[in-house]
């Protein structure tokens, strides 16, 4: 059941433990030091690690179901998390990562009749209100209410004690974006147009 995975995993090793200085072992002797929080949805086809193609030591990641951001409660998983990355680590970079045909968002939409799943999605129905006035004809209700949860997940985010600490001081950017899957873009949010536009490669 698992071959797919250790397969991969015997192609990871070649890369980042052969050859000259390989990735791995420096990481292990060195420690790690990351620059990127990643907060991502749990969709198995909006991976970071994936859709960024980046290697080990990269990124730090948390997922949730739709990415969404709780407000602030002490002692949850992410709020040890971003003390972590933040004040251990020097991450100067946290991004909050939608994604198109969100599962979650669909869920949200759709009040899904599971308990443990729509009290979950609970915190995000303010999100859903806002998406409903400030959908216009013409555009699709899932996708505003996909970037409005990016948008109210940033929100939250800036009232955990780390980040608001680090923003005041001037040591983060918080990123809102969405992965566009069908048309293959990274979007971020423009705060001057209210809209999520595709990032030009800056590479
Ligand atoms: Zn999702």
């Amino acid at each position: 059941m698992s071959k797919l995975l250790l397969k991969g995993f015997q192609r990871f090793k070649e890369k980042a433990y052969e050859g000259d200085d390989p990735l791995m072992p420096r990481l292990v002797r060195e420690g790690q030091d990351p620059r990127y929080f990643i907060i991502s949805c749990i969709d198995s086809r909006a991976n970071p690690g994936t859709i960024f193609d980046t290697a080990a030591g990269t990124f730090f990641a948390h997922k949730a179901m739709g990415a969404i951001v709780r407000p602030y409660k002490t002692g949850t998983a992410l709020a040890a998390a971003l003390d972590f990355a933040i004040n251990y680590n020097a991450v100067d970079t946290l991004i909050v990562l939608g994604h198109t045909k969100c599962g979650a968002i669909d869920a949200l939409i759709q009040n899904l009749n599971d308990e443990e799943i729509s009290s979950f999605l609970e915190v995000a129905q303010g999100g859903l209100a806002k998406a409903q006035q400030k959908t216009k004809p013409g555009r699709d209700l899932h996708r505003v209410t996909e970037e409005q949860i990016v948008l109210d997940s940033v929100e939250n985010l800036t009232g955990y004690p780390s980040v608001r600490d680090a923003l005041a001081k001037g040591k983060i950017e918080i990123k809102p974006w969405l992965f566009d899957m069908e048309q293959g873009h990274i979007c971020e949010h423009n705060p001057k147009t209210d809209i999520f536009e595709p990032i030009e490669s800056e590479v």
